[in-house]
């Protein structure tokens, strides 16, 4: 075995050695699924985001939006905040970017992030802001957030708003997402599946696909009751999404027509169900939008080619949804009677 010698520390050829924790971004591993899905059929494989040192795939978004802010004069350390709205992961990947550079942080959050998210948060340094109230004409999260930035930006000196929503540096994090999958798959996989929320994930896989004219088809798995894709259909409309990472209250600026060459819509009970499927035939304890490509991925067996090889991009990991998706308690009162066998009667998609 190749051996680097690295500070007088000899390492195996595979393990890394980086000048720094913001370095070890990306690079994460590819994971193949085949007691979840038997490769006779086709094969999946998960590209673990957890891996990443802030625990999600919005380090990618935020390294790249924080350094592009930097490297522009835009942020200067020891000087500027920034400003962002974020369900938990932006969050917690912006606290330790920050902190990392000396740049202030307000993250604003709504009730649906938990304890442990805001603590971590708090324990890099950042400020969170809590909004209680929905906004009254949507009964959505998203807009009273939104002005809370605004009011800060206005009273701030020297604020920053990296805008995760229509920030094209949070797509083109994703240039490098896809390139190591097709570092690992030459000539990339026959589909990727891929949770949405602000749709820099999407925008940034489909256009590395795009510019390297490749043939994998991008799915995309949004919550029932989003609005990413248009208005929700009649059935996803008494459907409230508890889950955060996917779907959204609107639709993002990031978005462009013909990104993803299909959609998907899941319930939050679709998630829970797909995580707890993914913890007891893999042992990958994964957040929610994890469990909800998993449970795309069930349902698009049905209609996958033979032999086709998959991608699911897994954002990130179950720890942050002990007290949720992994806690039987809230499972049952929110979902009573779930149980890995009661599919067909939760389907999510007429
Ligand atoms: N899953 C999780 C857990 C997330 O935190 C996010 C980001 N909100 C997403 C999926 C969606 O990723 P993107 O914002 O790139 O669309």
């Amino acid at each position: 075995m190749t051996v680097l010698t690295t500070g007088g520390v000899a390492l195996p050829a595979c393990q890394r050695w980086e000048t720094d924790i913001v370095a070890t971004i990306g690079g994460t591993p590819l994971v193949a699924l085949d007691r979840l899905f038997p490769p006779e059929r086709f094969r999946v494989h998960a590209k673990c985001e957890r891996f990443n040192p802030g625990g999600s795939i919005k380090d990618r978004a935020a390294k790249s939006m924080i350094e592009h802010a930097l490297r522009t004069g835009r942020l200067v350390p020891g000087m500027s905040t920034v400003v962002e709205s974020s369900s938990g992961n932006l969050g917690i990947a912006l606290a330790q970017l920050c902190n990392f550079y000396r740049l202030n942080l307000i993250c604003v959050v709504d009730p649906r992030t938990t304890a442990q998210n805001m603590a971590i948060m708090r324990a890099y340094g950042a400020r969170v802001e809590v909004v209680e109230q929905r906004d009254p004409a949507t009964g959505e999260f998203l807009p009273v957030r939104l002005a809370r930035v605004q009011s800060h930006l206005a009273s701030i000196p020297d604020a920053y708003w990296p805008n995760q929503y229509a920030n094209e540096h949070n797509a083109r994090a994703h240039h490098a997402t896809m390139r190591e999958i097709c570092e690992a798959l030459p000539g990339g996989p026959d589909y990727l599946f891929l949770a949405a929320g602000t749709c820099g994930t999407l925008r940034g896989c489909a256009e590395y696909i795009r510019d390297h004219e490749l043939a994998t088809r991008v799915v995309a798995v949004d919550a029932a009751g989003s609005v990413i894709f248009g208005p929700p259909e009649p059935w996803e409309r008494s459907h409230r999404r508890t889950i955060p990472g996917h779907g959204a209250a609107v639709s993002p600026p990031l978005l462009q027509p013909g990104l993803a060459d299909r959609v998907m819509k899941v319930t939050d009970a679709d998630c829970v169900r797909g995580c707890r499927r993914l913890l007891a035939e893999e042992s990958i304890l994964a957040g929610g939008s994890s469990g909800a490509v998993v449970a795309a991925l069930d349902r698009a067996a049905s209609w996958l080619e033979p032999n086709v090889t998959c991608v699911a991009l897994l954002p990130d990991g179950g720890d942050r949804y002990l007290d949720t998706i992994y806690s039987d308690p809230w499972v049952e009162s929110r979902f009573p009677g779930l149980s890995p066998h009661d599919h067909d009667q939760e389907r999510s998609e007429p």
